[in-house]
Order: C-alpha cells, then structure tokens, then sequence
C-alpha cells in the first residue's frame, strides 16, 4: 500500500488499513515470524512535521511465531500503538546534525510515495519479544537426539536434566 506524500495536508491526513493474512511474506532477517493467523489492520495518520512526516498508527492482529525452544508455530496477539518520524529525503550538502542514521528511512520512502507497508512490517518485527516461548514451561528440543520434550520423552533426556539445562 503506497500513500502519495503530495496530498498530505497540513492538519494531516488519517487512513484505516488492513492487510489479509497472505500479506505477511517470510522474512530472512526475522525467521521467527512464521506468517500471520488472520489479517492485520489499524490505522494510521500522517502529518508533515518540519522537514519530516510524522507517521503514527496503531496495529492489531494475531501472529504465528516460531517456538526459540521447541521450534513448534503458535499463535500471538499483538496490539500496538505506534509513531515513528521520516525524513523526505537525505539532504544533500549540509549535515543536519540533528538526524541520526535511523531518520533517513530510506526504504520507507521512494520519490514521493510512503511504503505503508514497509512501516507495519517493521512495527511488527520491533514488537517481538527478546524470546518466543510458546508457553513459559516449554520443555524444548532434547539436546541429544532432537525430539520434543513437550510431546515426548526420550530415554536420553533424564541425563540432561541438570541446573545448567534449565538456564537455557
Ligand atoms: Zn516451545
Ligand atoms: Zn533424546
């Protein structure tokens, strides 16, 4: 979904969005994410703000994820508000010391269109929590012979119950 940045007015400019289920292709730089349980939507405005746009929104909708102990999907919500600022474009000759390198949102503006959905993308990938667990008692994936402890037990698995196990 593409916004055109030439209409924006100065009060600025509030849409509603939803993407199906399909929307969410797989990403190498976020594995985790296995693709989405239903459609995402929300909304977002955009304002122009000096000399960049104000993008703020808020987003919901439920994810599937991979498990980081037993590598099994599950499902998980996620709602979220949201404001982030870009720059309309790298500005050439002077240095604007007040930009860091996370201002010039390169990938979220080309010309004068706004990559909406670069935004919810990236909104999404920030969401994640430091560890996916699909549950906090998940028992993970036996060390030796790879078989899930949640579903199964393993004759090797008694010998790797120890206090350096549980630390994992
Ligand atoms: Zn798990
Ligand atoms: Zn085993």
């Amino acid at each position: 979904m593409k916004i055109d940045l030439t209409y924006i007015p100065p009060e600025g400019k509030k849409l509603d969005f939803e993407f199906s289920q399909e929307w969410w292709k797989p990403d190498l730089k976020e594995d985790r994410i296995v693709g989405l349980v239903g459609p995402i939507s929300g909304w977002v405005k955009i304002q122009p703000v000096g000399k960049k746009i104000s993008v703020e929104g808020s987003l919901s909708t439920r994810l599937r994820l991979r498990c980081d102990r037993c590598l099994e999907p599950y499902a998980w919500d996620l709602s979220k508000d949201f404001r982030v600022f870009l720059s309309l474009a790298p500005f050439a000759g002077e240095l604007d010391l007040e930009l860091s390198e996370d201002d010039l949102n390169l990938e979220f503006i080309h010309g004068n269109l706004l990559e909406l959905d670069q935004i919810i993308k990236e909104q999404v990938i920030l969401s994640l929590p430091m560890k996916t667990l699909c549950s906090g008692e998940c028992r993970g994936l036996c060390p030796t012979c790879g078989c899930n402890l949640n579903l199964t037990t393993c004759s090797c698995s008694s010998k790797f119950e120890t206090p350096l196990y549980q630390h994992q």
